[in-house]
């Protein structure tokens, strides 16, 4: 992959990345407000519970995904951002625009998540 391709996905996964710290931010807060001790000694306890649990798992994907951009980020810097960290192979174009954050083309993503 060329240089100026590396910088095209950099610029990508910077705005995805600053959109889901955002996005995460927001989530916290919402968190924090909605979810005060108060909220649970009310009868709507398991429900509250519930929705924690919900709030919980997006933050968690949230994580997951900024991690994964971040690792991207680093694999542009140290030119190794294309490659399927499987088999080594070049991973394509059109795969890396639907999603800039993977690290595996499509066979090996399946083998692991297989
Ligand atoms: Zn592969």
């Amino acid at each position: 992959m060329k240089a100026e391709a590396h910088e095209e996905f950099r610029k990508k996964l910077t705005a995805q990345l600053s959109e889901l710290t955002e996005a995460h931010l927001d989530h916290e807060k919402q968190i924090g407000e909605s979810h005060t001790v108060r909220d649970f000694v009310g009868a709507d306890r398991a429900a509250e519970l519930e929705n924690l649990e919900v709030d919980a798992s997006v933050t968690e994907s949230e994580i997951n995904l900024a991690k994964k951009i971040q690792h991207a980020l680093e694999r542009i810097d140290n030119g190794t951002y294309g490659i399927c960290e499987g088999c080594q192979g070049e991973i394509p174009t059109a795969r890396l625009e639907a999603k800039p954050s993977v690290s595996l083309c499509l066979p090996c993503q399946e083998a692991h998540e297989a």
